[in-house]
Parts: structure tokens; sequence; C-alpha cells
């Protein structure tokens, strides 16, 4: 919106400034005076018409790469009891999907572009968008008996 503004401003003050050379000027400012309105007068309806409030349609979520049973199974496989220490890599989780002969390089993209950058992200932010949709239950959030 800004930059078609600021257009249709720059074109406006152009034909105004034409519009003066015209009057006072030599004739052939008089074509170039009404070409540049005729451009604003577009520009500004342009404007006028544009649709509002156009919002980029949301990118619906994209599927994991993997069988969702298998993304489980790896939430299930970090957010086991005592996991080692988050390496801010993706180590365990690759371990996983290689021990699963899953693929790893898309997994891992998808990954990412869910948030999870690490061992712990992927606990973090993948599963807090996807727990829900394969079902599964953070151990310290359970309510079922011990
Ligand atoms: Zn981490």
């Amino acid at each position: 919106m800004t930059t078609r503004f600021m257009i249709l401003v720059g074109v406006i003050v152009a034909a105004l400034l034409g519009l003066g050379a015209w009057l006072y000027g030599p004739w052939f400012w008089g074509p170039l005076v009404v070409l540049l309105g005729l451009m604003g007068l577009v520009e500004g309806i342009k404007w006028l018409l544009r649709p509002r409030a156009e919002k980029p349609p949301a990118k619906p979520p994209q599927p994991p790469p993997i069988p969702l049973e298998e993304l489980r199974g790896l939430f299930e496989f970090l957010d086991r009891p005592d996991p080692p220490e988050c390496t801010h890599a993706l180590k365990e989780t690759e371990g996983f999907l290689k021990s699963r002969n899953l693929p790893v390089a898309p997994t891992v993209e998808w990954l990412k572009a869910n948030g999870g950058f690490c061992d712990c992200e992927v606990i973090m932010n993948v599963a807090d968008g996807w727990g829900d949709k394969v079902g599964w239950v953070p151990t310290d959030e359970g309510d079922g008996p011990r």
C-alpha cells in the first residue's frame, strides 16, 4: 500500500509541476501533463479499488514426512526419563529416525520448519503443536496414576 501511495503522491506532484510548465512553458508539456494525470488517475483508481485488509492465506500446516505414529514415537523417545543433555543439535532425533529407517533429511527439515532446531526444541515447539494431533501426552502433564 505504501509504495502505491508514494507513486500516487509522486504522480500528483509531477502533474502539478507539469501543469505549471504547461501554463508558462513550451507547448510539449501539455501532452506530458495529460499523460501524468492519466497515470495518476489510474493509480488512484487502482488504489481505491484494492482489496482491503487482504491477508495472505494462512499456510496450512504441512503434514510431517513420517507417519504420525512415528512422530509420536519420536516425542516419546525424546521425552523419556533422564534424556541426555541437549547438544543443541538434532542428534537424538536423527538417531531415532535412523534406527527406524525413517527419512532423516526431510524430517529434520520439517522439524525445523516447525521450530525444532534441536532435540529439546522438538519437544518444546514441535510437540506443542503436533502432540495433540498424534495423540502424545507429555509425561509430566499426564493426569493418570504415576
Ligand atoms: Zn536444545
